[in-house]
């Protein structure tokens, strides 16, 4: 099995004599489709909407593809929060699902109108002493601890999980807020990260359907949307079945009939913050073999590192590799692909198998459009590479130049030393 680039040898060629290797490469094509088929497998709920984690791709000219499908943001910082109101989000298009919040955002959140999504109980007294007061529509983050299973097979692990309220905090909280003068309220829960299955959205959703019957039965609170968050997942490996979303649509809606419709709760709108889903597949990092090396291992240098693309490095990710223009080629060759970092997990694959890499070929590595550059870094002096569009009419756009000196020296500026940087010279 192989999975397929969505450019051409000779686009990247092209686009390579504008912008030179490392950069991530964007697929509009892909972006829209998938967004119109999230939009469409939850449209038999009227207040649906999927507030894009900014986090996973915190990049505007991407944004705004997914604000044209109704799409509001998922902001977890400040400054997430002020590219949303910079892009024109209006208040409940814009969720605020933070945790360990610095008091200060929680007033730039509710200056802007966005709804907080409060990630523990203590925060409660927190933002009413930041506010003055608790706003009327508010959202509690829960967490049931213990493990989180779909039929007897562990997908996570929320009770180690620094996240959310635990449930009796949840029923006390509730109660305290509608003392405090809430009037709307929303659950929050995300239980298991980068799930590739049909059912973690509707064995979540039924968990947190029954939860909130047996929230307003006790606390009399009107609950307006309950939001499943993220942890929608992509096949990573190329012998993974990916997620259909129709299906996963579907089966929400089956228990939105079996629990909520039969408890008078027939009008709480479904949100989803989904990050992974909606532009993992369609990002890549595109980078280009500059150096081979033949010690105890087979090696070949690319021009990014773990800065452009963490995973890898991090937790050990997966992603898989294509060697453009030997896409059929035969697999005989075992090489650990490296980057230049001074560390030696900067490996974006170890012990794979790939076509024989000649220099100056470029690697596609897939499934780098969510928590790709967005987690990038400046480590041994990198900079951050640049981000590019590629349109559905096959033309391309620089939506991110890439760093330069300038910008990683910029925190300098107020000193003598950033006058005698020779930025002229390289
Ligand atoms: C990271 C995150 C998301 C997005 O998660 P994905 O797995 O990328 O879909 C959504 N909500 C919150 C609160 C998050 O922290």
């Amino acid at each position: 099995m192989s999975k397929r680039p969505f450019v051409t040898k000779e686009k990247l060629e092209e686009i390579i004599k504008d912008y030179p290797t490392p950069f991530h490469l964007y697929d509009e094509k892909g972006i829209r489709e998938n967004a119109k088929a999230v939009k469409e497998a939850f449209a038999w709920n009227k207040g649906f909407r999927e507030y894009f984690a900014v986090k996973a791709t915190p990049n505007p000219f991407l944004i705004n593809i997914l604000k044209e499908y109704g799409c509001g943001t998922d902001c977890s910082s400040m400054t997430e929060l002020m590219l949303s109101e910079a892009m024109g989000f209006k208040g409940e298009e814009i969720m605020f699902s933070s945790n360990d919040t610095p008091p200060e955002e929680f007033a730039y959140a509710n200056k802007i109108g966005a709804t907080i999504n409060l990630d523990d109980f203590t925060h409660i007294q927190c933002l009413e002493e930041t506010l003055g007061s608790i706003p009327e529509t508010i959202s509690c983050r829960y967490n049931p601890g213990g493990l989180f299973s779909i039929s007897n097979s562990i997908m996570d692990n929320p009770g180690d999980a620094k996240y959310g309220f635990t449930k009796e905090q949840l029923f006390e909280g509730f109660k305290i807020l509608k003392e405090k003068g809430a009037k709307r309220f929303g659950i929050h829960s995300f239980l298991a990260s980068n799930t590739v299955t049909n059912d973690y959205y509707p064995t979540l959703a039924a968990q947190l359907f029954e939860l909130v019957v047996e929230l307003k039965k006790e606390t009399g609170c009107d609950i307006k949307f309950i939001n499943l968050s993220g942890g929608v997942g992509i096949p990573y490996r190329p012998d993974q079945e990916g997620n259909d979303i129709r299906v996963i649509g579907e089966g929400v809606r089956k228990v939105y009939e079996e629990i909520l419709i039969p408890a008078g709760l027939g009008d709480v709108a479904i949100y989803t913050e989904m990050g992974r889903f909606m532009m993992g597949p369609y990002g890549a990092l595109v980078t280009t073999a500059i150096h081979e090396k033949h010690t105890y291992k087979e090696y070949i240098g690319v021009d990014a590192c773990a800065v452009n693309l963490m995973r890898p490095a991090m937790y050990g990710a997966y992603h898989h590799i294509t060697v453009m223009g030997k896409e059929d080629a035969k697999e005989d060759c075992t090489y650990d692909v490296t980057g230049s970092l001074c560390e030696n997990n900067d490996k974006f694959a170890i012990d794979r198998k790939l076509p024989k890499i000649d220099m100056g070929d470029i690697l596609f590595i897939h499934d780098a459009g969510a928590h790709g550059f967005a987690m990038g870094y400046n480590y041994n002096g990198k900079l951050k590479s640049a981000e590019i569009l590629l349109k559905e009419d096959g033309s391309y756009k620089l939506i991110r130049r890439a760093e330069t000196p300038k910008d990683y020296f910029a925190t300098f500026d107020c000193f003598d030393i950033f006058d005698k940087i020779p930025f002229d010279e390289v």
